[in-house]
Formats: C-alpha cells, sequence, structure tokens
C-alpha cells in the first residue's frame, strides 16, 4: 500500500488529475491518496499558494501528483517552492511518439536529465548600470549527482548510451566543472559490470539542438545543466505531439513528484477538452519510480491502444471526446 499525496492545483489540474486518478484504480495496486491543497485557489483561500501542510504530507509520502497551478506574477510558485523543500534536483522528462499522435517522428524514445536545482536558474539576478547579469552556479555535487541518476535511469530504461550536453568551449570555468563530474562518474560507472556495455559522449548543446530536430535517433540518455535542459526538453516535446502528451519526473534522493509538462490552460479549464495522456503517463512514470514496473507497462500500454484506436480522443488529438470520456477507455482496456 503507498500513500500518494495528490495535489490536482488550479485550471484544468483537477481534470486531469481526477481523470488519471479513475484509471489509476483500475490497477493492481492498492493506494492511499492524500489531497492537498495548492496554487492560487489556495490563495484566495488560505493566502498562500502552498501552505506547510502540503509540504509536509508531500515529504513524508511514497510519491506525490501534482496536475498544475497557475502563477500570478508576485505570488510564490508552489511548485519551485516544493521541488526545493522536496529536495528534488532532477527533472526527467521522456521524449516519446505514440502511434495514432500526429507527430514530427514517429519512433522516437529518448530521455533528458536535467538538473533542477542550480545553473543559470539560481534566481541570482542583478541590475547594473548597463543592464542585468545573471548568476551561473554549477557545483561539482550537484553534476555528479545528476549524471549519476543519468547512468541509473539508462540501466534501468534498457538504454547503452549517455550523452553530456554543456557549452564548455565557451563557459569554460562553470562547463568545466559540469564536463569533469561527468565525466569522472562515467568512469566510475562503465567500470561497474553491469554499466560496462555503455557508451559516453559528449555534444555541445548548440550541435545537440540541430541533431534532435535532424537526426533525434541518436540520443539514448541526454544529460544536461538547468536552462540547456529546460530548452531541449521543450524542442524533444515539439517532436513528438505537444503538451497533452508530454509527462516528467522531479526526483531527489528521497521523493518524487510527478507532473505533466503542460500549465493550468485557462482558456479550457472547464470545458472537458483537456488531454489527459500527459497525467496519465506522469501517473505511469510514479509507478516506475515506485518499482511498479509492470503495472506501469500496463497503464502505458492501455493509452496507446487508445490512441492508436483513434475512437475516444480529446479535440486537441484530433477527436470530439472529452477528458473523461477518454479516460474512460482507457480504464475499460485495464
Ligand atoms: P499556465 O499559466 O498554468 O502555464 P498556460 O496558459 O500557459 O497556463 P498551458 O497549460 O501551459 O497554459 O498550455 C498552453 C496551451 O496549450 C493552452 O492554451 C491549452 O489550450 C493547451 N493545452 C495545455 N495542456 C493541454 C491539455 N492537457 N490538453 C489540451 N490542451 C492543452
Ligand atoms: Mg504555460
Amino acid at each position: 500500500m503507498y500513500t500518494i499525496t495528490v495535489i490536482p492545483g488550479d485550471g484544468i489540474g483537477p481534470e486531469v488529475m481526477g481523470a488519471a486518478m479513475y484509471v489509476l484504480e483500475a490497477l493492481n495496486i492498492e493506494f492511499k491518496f492524500q489531497e492537498a491543497r495548492a496554487g492560487n485557489d489556495c490563495y484566495h483561500e488560505t493566502g498562500t499558494t502552498i501552505p506547510d501542510e502540503t509540504i509536509e504530507m508531500a515529504k513524508n509520502s511514497d510519491a506525490t501528483l501534482f496536475g498544475a497551478v497557475t502563477t500570478v506574477p508576485g505570488q510564490k510558485s508552489a511548485i519551485i517552492t516544493l521541488r526545493k523543500a522536496m529536495g528534488l534536483y532532477a527533472n526527467l522528462r521522456p521524449v516519446k511518439s505514440y502511434p495514432g499522435v500526429n507527430s514530427i517522428y514517429s519512433d522516437l524514445d529518448f530521455l533528458i536529465v536535467r538538473e533542477n536545482s542550480e545553473g543559470l536558474y539560481s534566481g541570482v539576478e542583478q541590475e547594473t548600470e548597463e543592464g542585468a547579469t545573471a548568476l551561473r552556479v554549477i557545483t561539482r555535487k550537484a553534476s555528479e549527482r545528476i549524471s549519476e541518476i543519468a547512468f541509473k535511469q539508462a540501466l534501468k530504461l534498457g538504454k547503452t548510451r549517455v550523452t553530456a550536453v554543456h557549452k564548455a568551449n565557451v563557459l569554460k570555468k562553470t562547463d568545466g566543472v559540469f564536463r569533469q563530474a561527468f565525466w569522472e562518474i562515467a568512469r566510475k560507472y562503465t567500470e561497474m559490470d553491469e554499466y560496462s556495455h555503455m557508451e559516453v559522449d559528449e555534444l555541445y548543446v548548440d550541435a545537440a539542438a540541430m541533431f534532435m530536430v535532424q537526426d533525434p535517433h541518436r540520443f539514448q540518455v541526454l544529460v544536461t545543466t538547468n536552462l540547456f535542459g529546460d530548452i531541449l526538453s521543450d524542442e524533444g516535446a515539439g517532436l513528438v505531439g505537444g503538451l497533452g502528451m508530454v509527462p516528467s519526473s522531479n526526483i531527489g534522493d528521497n521523493n518524487g513528484l510527478f507532473e505533466p509538462v503542460h500549465g493550468s490552460a485557462p482558456d479550457i479549464a472547464g470545458s472537458g477538452a483537456a488531454n489527459p495522456a500527459a497525467m496519465i503517463l506522469s501517473t505511469s512514470l510514479m509507478l516506475q519510480f515506485l518499482e511498479e514496473h509492470q503495472e506501469a507497462f500496463k497503464l502505458e500500454q492501455a493509452l496507446l491502444k487508445v490512441l492508436k484506436q483513434r475512437k475516444y480522443l480529446t479535440v486537441d488529438l484530433g477527436g470530439t471526446s472529452t477528458t473523461m470520456e477518454m479516460a474512460h477507455a482507457v480504464r475499460e482496456i485495464l
């Protein structure tokens, strides 16, 4: 029995969360779901976008599911606060094509591992006389731990190559640290028997961006710093069918939080048009994190079938079904 903290959030967050939980109930696993609040509606009712109680619940459960929140400029970002409090330093974004979904490539399957705690998103900016500066923080420790995650994920997913992405020719000091840490971890891991078959290489981020469009099949696991990872993972999402399809994991040493890449989409909230796939796939990532690989696979296969049939799809996928009708089709298959 797993205790799962569920944070539906705002806009389409509660809609896709409801759909995903409806599907989860059909699996052979017992969950104890505990609902917690965060986001803009929560702010209006409680005066904070993320109550301490929510953070405590998330920290003390086996995993957390997060829908989406609307972040109003000036308010504290609920998701960033939560990632920090839970020590979630790695953002994993699978780039995967699904049959039946209109996309640029129909056969992609690679993983982007993005460092999520430092880099250019450290939030240290300063106004200067001429304009402004931002501080790019790269530590050996964070570079090593993200590289380790990349190798562990590669092994878990049966991948045989890990590629570091950086710009060490220009950002000599910061990406020099990242690059060196990566190669040290690569050496350590490829000396172990289970990892000895893995290829290791590196690319400059500009070249990686080009290859992702021209020859993405060369990628298996990419590992990179915060900003580069943010940009490359949206590029990856664009290759495989867009926002409604892309899940993500945020993981640390003891915790995992799983969320769709899309936001709260206030423009379609309440209309039943939200595609539940990204949230359902996020729950599948959660099951993998909990080492429930068989159930994760079953869930993904059921969704795949629904996509392939093209009978119960939401409007963004070219269908006419509602969020719950699509979820119901997935549950029927399970
Ligand atoms: P937020 O401020 O919470 O990020 P947003 O307005 O940026 O919200 P997103 O959720 O990031 O909205 O999505 C951008 C657009 O993509 C929206 O206009 C929405 O119509 C569409 N979209 C996002 N998610 C989905 C989904 N699950 N199903 C269908 N369409 C979606
Ligand atoms: Mg958005």
